[in-house]
């Protein structure tokens, strides 16, 4: 999943008039490398007196890039464009100021964002602002936005599996870039394999908890499931903590060695304790 800048050009297109509500879909100019499910952040200029510069919205790429056509009024027309699905808007005041931070190269052509600069953003972005509004959401997100294989679904089923798949994907793309795309513990690199595992589980966390980077952990589907089953914790240095339900024989057979180690932080060392308090006995 990649990130994009995308200038909001708010002489052809006022997206405060138009987006009524979250699940709206438009048409912006495309780069050839955008991919479906891609996160389009969205920019408005100093065109209005009465809005400040600043990022207002974001949103998925549900279709790819296409040529569009026979679309006269529309400034995309004829140039290579996507459609967006804009999932968070505010229409008050921009979430970053752009006065406030100089995180982008420039500000009037769409493009990629780097590595670094994704991290910033990250940073600066208030916390709620990836976390997916429920009931509009639910309400608006089509069935057929993100390809879910099994047709058994209902409707409301297939949008909560939608949002859901969003939201992890978004969360497991902090983790990625917070630990160079590892497994924390055997650093293991196939990202395939790995999870973006909750260190306070998923179902006790709250809202805030839930899409926290420092809650989180990038652990491969092995070590994944020992830490999330409390077969193993780490103790406030970072250090290997095994519970007494693995025994030698498991631990060889599993490669697990007692000087496995991962960087805790203090920040997510409150998510360890709650973690460590809960060591299967
Ligand atoms: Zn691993």
């Amino acid at each position: 999943m990649n990130y994009f800048f995308n200038p909001v050009n708010l002489e052809q297109w006022n997206m405060f008039e138009k987006v009524k509500k979250i699940g709206h879909i438009e048409v912006f100019l495309a780069t050839k490398d955008m991919k479906l499910n891609d996160i389009m952040i969205l920019h408005v200029g100093n065109q209005l007196k009465n809005k400040e510069s600043g990022i207002y919205a974001w949103g998925i790429i549900v279709k790819e890039p296409y040529i569009l056509t026979n679309s006269p009024k529309d400034y995309c027309n004829n140039k290579l464009s996507v459609d967006v699905k804009i999932l968070y808007i505010n229409y008050e005041e921009p979430v970053i100021k752009t006065s406030e931070h100089k995180i982008f190269n420039q500000y009037r052509r769409v493009h990629k964002l780097k590595e670094e600069n994704i991290s910033k953003l990250l940073n600066l972005l208030p916390v709620n602002f990836f976390q997916l509004p429920d009931k509009q959401i639910i309400d608006t997100i089509e069935n057929n936005d993100i390809q879910i294989q099994n047709n058994n679904f209902t409707v409301a089923e297939r949008n909560i599996i939608a949002k859901a798949r969003i939201g992890q994907g978004i969360y497991k793309e902090r983790l990625v870039k917070k630990f160079n795309g590892e497994c924390c513990i055997c650093h293991l690199k196939n990202i395939s394999l790995l999870i973006a595992s909750h260190i306070k589980e998923w179902a006790n966390s709250d809202i805030y908890e839930k899409g926290d980077v420092n809650n989180g952990l990038l652990l491969c589907t092995l070590h994944d499931s020992l830490f999330d089953k409390h077969l193993i914790t780490f103790s406030k240095d970072g250090n290997i903590i095994f519970s007494n339900k693995l025994s030698e024989e498991d631990k060889k057979i599993l490669n697990l060695k007692d000087d496995i180690h991962i960087n805790l932080t203090a920040e997510m060392e409150t998510y360890m304790k709650y973690h460590r308090d809960k060591l299967a006995k």
